[in-house]
């Protein structure tokens, strides 16, 4: 038998990992509460399979929310609770018949602040998922998700001389690119990013934008962001969430993201796109 060899000089990758096909993201009628308090009320949105949808809104309305909800991290929350229905592809993702960790392997998310763990290797931080959902793989094909994942990240070219190194020693985007190269390693179906270059400066969340527009055409992407101009270059569709005068939070208007920005039909997503609050 050859000696084994590593995936990074040899022509014959693995067979590839089949991408999961794009799938359609649907909230019906979604209401939340933390104890007695309503955060959401109602909510209603399809997001559809392979394109971008922008959540806007101020600080409060319920935007992190309606994203835990959408895969299953709002039930871990003791006192939270809440109404409705979230449809992968018509298929019930609170189905009790369903493990909570398929829900996770099928819907990734990416937070604010970029969470790496940071004393782990770039390498076995894009992996983390796999133990974490159960999923099996040997050598080649770790080195061949590794691979995959960085370069769908956009972040390939900059680390593969350092795989072994720790997450934590990667500049801010880096950090947050392999976070996204880690959602991808489960090969999900959507991916949910709350407020992801929030903690970015100017270029990096430029890199960041690049490799959203790239992985659309393999993932379903719901993104939170406070930046009118990303949601403008990034997305086909957005969604205004209020809340107001003690009303929980609820969607303004929704559509697409050209007719949010120049004809809205609410003055209150006309005020507030043209951050007038
Ligand atoms: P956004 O992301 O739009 O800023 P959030 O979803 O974080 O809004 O918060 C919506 C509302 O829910 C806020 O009033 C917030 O204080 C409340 N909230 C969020 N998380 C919790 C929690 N774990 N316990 C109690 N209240 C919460
Ligand atoms: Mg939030």
């Amino acid at each position: 038998n050859p000696a084994p060899v590593s995936t990074f000089d040899r022509a014959i990758l693995p067979e590839p990992v089949p991408a999961a096909p794009l799938a359609e993201l649907d909230a019906r009628g979604i209401s939340a509460w933390f104890g007695d308090h309503q955060v959401l009320d109602r909510v209603s949105l399809t997001m559809p399979a392979g394109v971008i949808t922008s959540l806007i809104g101020p600080s409060g309305c319920g935007k992190s929310t309606f994203l835990r909800i959408l895969n299953r991290m709002h039930e871990l929350i003791p006192s939270a609770s809440l109404a409705g229905e979230v449809l992968i592809d018509g298929v019930d993702v609170y189905d009790p018949a369903r493990k909570l960790v398929d829900a996770r392997k099928s819907i990734g998310m990416v937070f604010q602040k970029p969470n790496p763990f940071p004393a782990m290797s770039i390498y076995d931080n894009v992996l983390a998922g796999l133990k974490l959902t159960g999923t099996r793989a040997d050598r080649d094909r770790k080195d061949y998700l590794v691979e995959t994942c960085l370069t769908k990240a956009g972040l390939w070219k900059e680390v593969r001389d350092r795989l072994r190194a720790p997450g934590g020693g990667l500049s801010g985007g880096q950090q947050q690119r392999l976070c996204i190269a880690r959602s991808l390693a489960v090969t999900p179906r959507v991916l949910l990013m709350d407020e992801p270059c929030s903690a970015l400066d100017p270029t990096s969340t430029r890199v960041i934008e690049e490799t959203m527009l790239e992985l659309v055409n393999d993932v379903t992407i719901v993104i939170v962001t406070h930046n009118m101009q990303q949601a403008q270059r990034v997305s086909t569709q957005c969604a205004f969430f209020l809340a107001s005068q003690g009303q929980p939070g609820h969607i303004v208007e929704h559509g697409s993201t050209e007719a949010m920005f120049t004809s809205p039909i609410d003055q209150r997503t006309y005020d507030y796109v043209n951050g007038v609050f």
